[in-house]
């Protein structure tokens, strides 16, 4: 089975849309880090290209700030570039240094329709006080947040990351849809149990789920089929594209080979990310 086989649009929740400059400095850290090199082009027509050959048909644009004072201009260039676009679907971000009310306030009337935060290289998390602000206006404009909240794949030693963390910030604000990334590896069971608990916590499958071998340490298997069903509307298919260092296809293979209900796969490839988004 391939994604275009698929009953409804599919939705990539987990793609990198970020000027060049950015890209080639976060490639750069990840190769140093993990040794990790990446055959995928970072511009957004030849990312769509490559994405719409695939069989998605939309995606979530996430940006990201590794430090203050880039993160208005980063999100006026999403949301320019998310203009020009039939298939991006323009998230914002901020750095928790920032004038955090302004840059998220003009992002949202600009027409972001929700934040990623990259916890760990950003260094705030969802616990970080300095990010209130951005917080409060995603309760009040009702667009989600993501995050990157779990340890993997070189996060371990980290404070902003983890599940009591990502709790804190469900008990704050707990009309806020919150997706852990990367199915929360490496505390899958625990952010599992907490979206089992909570109507509003999303995961998205990104690199956790793909079938490339050891990339992040993390053996898919470890996650139910059941898990799909029983999560189906809460779990996205997500992918790091471009900045994935081995094939798109390793993103979605493992999971279209998954024995799920029609409703587990329309809910995966689409569905959810609607509800993420507040769709439906
Ligand atoms: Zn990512």
């Amino acid at each position: 089975m391939q994604l275009a086989d698929l009953a409804g649009p599919v939705t990539d929740a987990h793609v990198h849309l970020m000027p060049d400059r950015l890209m080639r400095a976060i490639r750069d850290a990840l190769n140093d880090a993990a040794g990790w090199e990446f055959p995928h082009p970072t511009e957004r027509e030849a990312m769509e290209e490559n994405l719409r050959a695939a069989g998605v048909d939309r995606y979530l644009a996430l940006p990201y700030a590794h430090k203050p004072g880039i993160a208005a201009e980063l999100n006026d260039w999403v949301l320019a570039r998310a203009d020009e676009s039939a298939m991006a679907v323009p998230f914002a971000t901020v750095h928790g240094d920032d004038d955090v009310d302004e840059v998220v306030h003009d992002a949202f009337e600009a027409g972001a329709r929700g934040l990623k935060f990259q916890c760990p290289v950003q260094e705030c998390g969802p616990a970080d006080p300095r990010l209130d602000p951005a917080f409060e206006l995603a309760a009040e404009y009702d667009r989600p947040v993501l995050f990157h909240a779990g340890t993997a794949p070189m996060f371990e030693d980290s404070p902003h990351v983890g599940i009591d963390q990502f709790r804190e910030f469900l008990d704050s604000y707990p009309g806020v849809r919150a997706c852990c990334a990367h199915m929360g590896t490496f505390n899958h069971e625990a952010f599992l149990e907490t979206a089992r608990d909570n109507d509003n916590v999303f995961l998205d499958t990104a690199v956790a789920m793909a079938t490339a071998g050891d990339t992040v340490r993390f053996d898919p298997g470890e996650v139910g089929d059941d898990v799909f069903e029983e999560l189906a509307g809460r779990v996205m298919f997500g992918s790091d594209y471009p900045n994935i260092p081995h094939s798109y296809r390793a993103e979605w293979e493992g999971l279209l080979a998954r024995e799920l209900s029609d409703e587990a796969f329309e809910a995966l490839f689409g569905g959810a990310a609607d509800r993420f988004l507040g769709a439906r």
